[in-house]
């Protein structure tokens, strides 16, 4: 008797993932340089295959333009749920501008934990595995299935990884709830606004700078333009939790000797968008800021627009408590539901009718020099996550 009480404690001992294990994880996936572009790095996929499927996950890869993802598969009865991350980082930028360590070179100093990925999104990937590996060691539970998608791709808009590979996957597994690990703060984001681009090219006539009465200089198009448009109203979402629509001027070009007037100038716009706006809408709203400003379309301006992503909203109610309760748990705080930010994978699975919630540390250096986590932020969010997939496989 003594014997076996002390083989299952042994045992549960062995398939519990310490903090240590967690941090370990995390640490080696940052010194593997993942930066996107090219982000068709093989090394931190098979570093977590290898680690995963000695830790008795199903795993398997699938590369999509040479962008190699992850899947580890620990699969059950109900319910199905994906869990969904991405190994590639945004490029560090100058090296030098790196003051605490190399981007590539993991240190943790005062309980932080530095380098690119520290924050976007390394520790949540290796707070996904602590809980996973968790979860697959207790088999006794009869737990449901459970999926961790390692994504290629996310930074540069997911065409090689989450945008063909999720549906595949949904397909295969039939989720009944998704969780995305990008930072969010430890608050519950239950939507994401979507991403549309756009070009305005505005016409002239191009003359001496010395006879600007000869000419149409566009520049002075473009510079009306852009104060319309800074000042664009769009109309706001019904949903009062849901954040407001925005839109930037994030480039301008004219011109290239400084004595002549050019034909043509052109800016670029990032409009975020909630689920109440369209490809047309957004058509609507930015021809009528720029015929208030005083221009024609097509005579003094063409208007090109691109819709890089849905926007998605998560309304299932037991859903979003369940996982607030699981944050609330750990930290002692209720977290706020929010959707603000940039995009995430998320949408892939949102748009196929999956509820998506997203839980993540802090947010504050993302994509930014020195990234940092707290190391404590770490071992919360490992255990969040246990809480969440307890709850979804053992209802009470
Ligand atoms: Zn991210």
């Amino acid at each position: 008797m003594t014997g076996m009480l002390s083989f299952a404690l042994a045992n549960a001992m062995m398939n519990r993932m310490t903090d240590d294990a967690v941090l370990k994880i995390a640490q080696e996936l940052i010194a593997i340089d993942t930066t996107n572009p090219p982000g068709t790095q093989p090394q931190a996929v098979e570093y977590l295959s290898r680690f995963l499927a000695g830790h008795g996950m199903t795993c398997w890869t699938e590369t999509v333009s040479g962008a190699p993802s992850l899947f580890a598969a620990m699969e059950g009865n109900e319910p199905a749920v994906c869990w969904i991350g991405h190994w590639d980082v945004v490029p560090p930028g100058p090296p030098e501008s790196w003051t605490v360590t190399a981007p590539f070179t993991p240190l943790i100093r005062d309980g932080m934990l530095y380098g690119r990925g520290a924050c976007d999104m390394k520790t949540g990937i290796a707070a996904a595995i602590g809980a996973a590996v968790e979860l697959a060691a207790h088999t006794r539970r009869r737990p449901g299935t459970l999926v961790l998608a390692i994504l290629a791709d996310e930074e540069n808009g997911g065409r090689r990884g989450g945008a063909p590979l999720l549906q595949n996957l949904h397909r295969r597994f039939r989720f009944d709830y998704g969780l995305v690990g990008e930072p969010t703060g430890f608050d519950l984001k239950i939507g994401r606004r979507g991403a549309c681009w756009g070009r305005i090219h505005f016409k002239g006539i191009q003359a001496h700078g010395a006879r600007p009465e000869e000419g149409d200089n566009p520049i002075l198009k473009l510079a009306g333009a852009v104060t319309a448009l800074s000042r664009t109203t769009f109309t706001r979402d019904i949903r009062t939790d849901f954040a407001d629509p925005t839109l930037s001027v994030t480039t301008a070009h004219a011109g290239d000797k400084d004595n002549v007037i050019p034909n043509r100038a052109t800016i670029g716009i990032d409009i975020r968008t909630t689920p109440s706006q369209s490809l047309q809408s957004l058509q609507t709203d930015l021809h009528r800021t720029l015929r208030e400003a005083g221009l024609a379309r097509n005579t003094d301006y063409q208007l090109e627009l691109s819709w890089l992503a849905d926007p998605y909203y998560t309304v299932h109610e037991p859903y979003i408590r369940l996982c607030s309760e699981s944050i609330e748990s750990v930290t002692g705080r209720t977290p706020r539901k929010c959707v603000q930010g940039g995009t995430s994978d998320g949408r892939f699975l949102a748009s196929l009718g999956v509820p998506v919630l997203e839980i993540g540390l802090e947010n504050t250096t993302l994509h930014k020099v020195n990234e940092s986590c707290c190391v404590e932020s770490l071992f919360k969010l490992k255990r969040i996550y246990s809480a969440v997939f307890n709850r979804l496989f053992q209802p009470s």
